[in-house]
């Protein structure tokens, strides 16, 4: 399927105060492209601005192996609070040898200083501060100097993410947001992955729907939400990377 007329085409960027594009009309228009289309316009307009993020989880692997059949020189990134899965490093590796990736890392200060201006197990006591410190800060890093990001969430993972516009202006990072994957379906999700036999995070085949660190992730119950074995025992749905 071609894109939309105003969605083709390069565009460069001129600064974020005076987008080259409409954003109300991309927005909308966005909202009906396909996810190859969504992810070819930014990748044009933005290039080198534009960063993809790595969770390493089910649905990044879709963002790799399409952004790397566009282009590939596309830009991705993760954030390493040092207290990932092994299976999630796995995946890392097994990702950037199946498509050549780079995933450039960003971390914060190592357990050890947390542990020495905080405390032990701070995700224990404030699970807030501690995805402030090991999440939030180091992806301000990340987004400091590019104009748009891409993330894997879906509006089927939670109540809140439930009304997540495909592509719109991120407050809380100041830059573009595109969130190709949005509407896509679990089973969607995984035909795809199936049907292009891409590497995937092995925890999901062990009951695991959302993986994030060791400390803060569980298996949910049967019947539970998706996320519910995130932050499990606690009000915290997410990790503050996600307005
Ligand atoms: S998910 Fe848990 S361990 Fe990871 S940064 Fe947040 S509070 Fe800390």
């Amino acid at each position: 399927m071609k894109p939309p007329a105003t969605l083709t085409g390069s565009v460069p960027t001129t600064g974020l105060d005076s987008p080259p594009f409409d954003p109300e009309q991309v927005a909308a228009e966005l909202e009906s492209a396909s996810t190859e289309d969504a992810l070819r316009w930014a990748i044009e307009t933005f290039g080198q601005k534009l960063y993809i993020a790595c969770s390493f989880q089910k649905t990044s692997s879709i963002t790799v192996h399409m952004a790397s059949q566009i282009d590939p020189e596309a830009r991705f990134f993760y954030i390493d609070t040092d207290v990932l899965f092994p299976e999630t490093y796995e995946t890392k590796e097994r990702l950037e040898q199946r498509y050549g990736t780079k995933f450039h890392r960003y971390s914060s200060m190592t357990l050890e200083q947390q542990a020495g201006l905080y405390g032990d197990e701070l995700w224990g006591r404030d699970p807030d501060a501690c995805c402030g410190i090991r999440k939030v800060d180091p992806m301000r890093s990340a987004l400091a100097s590019v104009d748009c990001w891409v993330s894997g969430i879906r509006r089927e993972d939670s109540q809140s993410r439930a009304s997540a516009p495909k592509f719109a202006w991120d407050k809380r990072f100041n830059l573009w947001k595109l969130n190709p994957l949005a509407d896509w379906s679990e089973q969607d999700v995984w035909r795809y992955i199936s049907d292009n036999d891409i590497p995937y995070n092995s925890l999901h085949d062990e009951g695991y729907p959302s993986i994030g660190c060791t400390h803060c992730t569980r298996r949910p119950a049967a019947g539970e939400d998706a996320r519910a074995g995130r932050w499990a025992g606690t009000t915290k749905t997410e990790c503050g990377l996600h307005g």
